[in-house]
């Protein structure tokens, strides 16, 4: 395994697991709807948990203000896509505020399609960064991956974010053989050209997705990294977000470029993150089922922040070495991305 670069985060943090990983990143995921259906993420026809089982957002809020009284340093806000979950701005204002206990960066990952009308009040709300989703750069591609989804808003939208003020915008696209690996280069030149930073995800077979065959749709890092090798100059750097992507330059021009490789690249050895799902599931890492029901800690003891300290602190124990993806057959974890929040 290649050595991975230090987390830019300190590690000052209360939550160490039993291998001496420092976890000092906390992905809440605020629901499991959303307004796209992109075919690795969910089926076309979703059932979507009934909202009573979905945590509030004083919830979250209480979630946020005790991860980062253990020694969190960046909140990442995820879905589904969190820009559908009503009041959300009030949750972001709140989380935004923990910066005068310690939090480092709020950020967030969105399918783009509401950023046009929110980009300037997320901006405003406290949000640092935001990671937008975009796997192709053809209007009826995009449609047929997202299944719902139109290329010129998400396009739109990342003009808005842009013209808020946001800096650093980084493009997530899963690349999938035959449906858009022929893109990649397209899409660094799109990243190039303005200004943003992109990263190429190998799809993680999470939740059982009708006819969609994920072995037959793998398209590794590797192959991706040779495609742009043709066109660009890519320069290996040590440069880190605090994630699992590795980066690398292209010379004269500003953006990273990111490789997050879960089957080829096993990123596990320095695993700095947990994420709490929609329903309040502290779930330590993606590929386990490893989890502690928080809501029911959270519903039963409200306003109880020492049992939810105490309850986050003992599960670091649970968290896995690794993670368990394979690409043949049933995946082993039955949840969607939507549901576990990506
Ligand atoms: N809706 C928002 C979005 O699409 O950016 C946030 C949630 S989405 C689950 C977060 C990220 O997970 C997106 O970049 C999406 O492309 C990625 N994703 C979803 N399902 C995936 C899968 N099975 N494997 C790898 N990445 C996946
Ligand atoms: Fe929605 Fe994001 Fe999943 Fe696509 S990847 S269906 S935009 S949650």
């Amino acid at each position: 395994m290649s050595a991975r670069p230090a987390d830019p985060l300190p590690a000052h943090t209360a939550l160490t697991d039993s291998f001496g990983r420092k976890i000092n990143y906390v992905r809440l995921s605020v629901t499991d709807r959303c307004d796209f259906r992109c075919v690795y993420c969910m089926s076309e026809r979703m059932t979507f948990l009934p909202r009573a089982r979905i945590l509030t957002l004083e919830e979250l809020a209480a979630l946020g203000r005790t991860f980062v009284e253990l020694g969190a340093r960046r909140i990442r806000i995820t879905g589904g896509e969190p820009l559908v979950r009503r009041d959300i701005l009030w949750l972001l204002q709140t989380l935004g505020q923990l910066r005068e206990r310690g939090l480092m960066e709020l950020t967030l990952t969105t399918n783009g399609s509401q950023l046009e009308r929110m980009a300037a009040d997320l901006k405003a709300a406290g949000v640092a960064r935001l990671n937008v989703s975009l796997d192709s750069l053809d209007p009826n591609r995009f449609h047929r991956i997202t299944r719902t989804g139109e290329l010129e808003t998400v396009l739109r939208g990342i003009r808005a974010a842009q013209a808020a003020g946001f800096e650093r915008i980084k493009l997530n696209a899963v690349i999938l053989k035959n449906r858009n690996h022929d893109e990649v280069v397209d899409l660094t030149r799109f990243a190039i050209d303005h200004g943003l930073d992109i990263s190429f995800i190998e799809e993680m077979p999470l939740g059982m997705i009708g006819d969609h065959n994920r072995a037959e749709v793998y398209y590794s890092s590797d192959a991706i990294h040779a495609d742009l090798t043709r066109i660009f100059t890519l320069l290996a750097t040590t440069e880190s977000t605090g994630g699992p992507a590795r980066y690398y330059r292209i010379p004269g021009a500003n953006s990273r470029v990111g490789f997050i490789s879960p089957h080829s690249h096993n990123f596990c050895d320095s695993c700095n993150r947990v994420r709490v799902t929609a329903e309040g599931r502290l779930l330590l890492c993606l590929g386990n089922e490893h989890s502690v029901d928080l809501k029911q800690i959270l519903r039963a003891h409200p306003g109880d922040h020492d049992r939810l300290r105490q309850a986050i602190t003992a599960a670091m124990a649970l968290k896995p070495r690794s993670h368990n993806f394979h690409l043949a057959g049933q995946p082993l974890i039955l949840r969607h991305m939507n549901h576990t929040g990506g």
